[in-house]
């Protein structure tokens, strides 16, 4: 049986391997995927670890999205772009990293959310290793504009700097929250980990346009989502189809086959509704 594993620190409270088991089972492969929790100062002996077990490749998550870029000794354009790998396959002597978490994004959005880009302002809030992972994605779907603030305002500025060769046709601009008053956008990601501390952003409500949408890269009843409502937008949603959706992209890497992602998180969203 083929292996493959997420590896992260913490990994207990993944969806990804219950997502895996449900795509391997649709389209009948025989795997297996498990969650590996790698010690902080320990991540390169994990995956050489799991390799030598017979691992063939492995998703990367908190906190070493940025080691597993080194540890790879093949980068694809969008993981060398992204600075980051959430996708290891190990062939023979190679280890190739790819990210996965932008075309994740955007598929949720187009396909499972009808959530069109093409055309449309765009605001992007976090400059970390998210919102890195999903830029490049983001202009190829070419909205008019794509603004990216941060609280650190110099690491937006960061990101414009080094992915503004690949804004294309898209006004691409950087900058703090501050600098959001009097501006409004048709589409609002979240890509900071506020969401996970508990806290909101310091966002003015005027930021959506009419029939704007709001979209959290974390999942659950975030306090941003909470927000977007109490603001008036009816268009929302959380992170998980980008998780199913990732991992989708990663499973046809590995596997060669593509999985029906919106069946999984159909069953996912069910699951979590009948779990109050
Ligand atoms: P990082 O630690 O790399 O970056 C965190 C970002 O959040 C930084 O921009 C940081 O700003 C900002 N931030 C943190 N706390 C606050 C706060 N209280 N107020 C304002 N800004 C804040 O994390 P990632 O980029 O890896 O992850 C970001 C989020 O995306 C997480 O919630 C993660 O769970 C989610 N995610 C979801 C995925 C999915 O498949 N659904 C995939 C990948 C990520 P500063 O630079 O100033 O510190």
């Amino acid at each position: 049986m083929d292996r493959y594993a997420l590896i992260g620190h913490p990994v207990e409270h993944s969806k990804s391997p219950l997502i895996h088991a449900a795509f391997a089972r649709q389209t009948r492969q025989k795997l297996s995927y498990r969650a590996l929790l790698a010690p902080l100062d320990g991540f390169s002996d994990t995956v050489q670890m799991f390799r030598k077990e017979g691992g063939h490749g492995a998703n990367i998550t908190v906190p070493f999205k940025i080691e597993a870029c080194s540890l790879a000794t093949r980068l694809t354009e969008r993981a060398r772009l992204a600075g980051a790998v959430n996708t290891l396959t190990f062939v023979n002597d190679a280890v190739v990293g790819d990210n996965t978490d932008g075309i994740g994004l955007v598929r949720d959005l187009i396909v499972n959310l009808a959530c069109p880009l093409a055309g449309r302002h765009v605001l992007l809030l976090g400059a970390g290793g998210a919102a890195r992972g999903v830029l490049f994605p983001l202009f190829q779907t070419k909205p008019v504009s794509l603004t990216v603030v941060n609280r650190t305002v110099e690491r937006a500025q960061e990101l414009r700097a080094a992915f503004a060769p690949y804004a294309g046709q898209t006004a691409f601009t950087a900058g703090g929250f501050q600098d959001l008053d009097g501006w409004e956008f048709d589409v609002v990601i979240n890509a900071t980990s506020a969401s996970l501390e508990n806290e909101t952003l310091p966002l003015p409500n005027s930021i959506f346009a009419p029939n704007a949408f709001a979209y959290d890269m974390m999942y659950g009843d975030t306090p941003f989502l909470a927000w977007a409502r109490s603001a008036g937008v009816t268009q929302l949603s959380d992170g998980l189809g980008m998780l199913v959706e990732q991992a989708a992209e990663s499973f046809a890497l590995w596997r060669g086959v593509r999985p029906k992602s919106a069946r999984v998180l159909r069953e996912l969203r069910e699951k979590s509704a009948s779990n109050g």
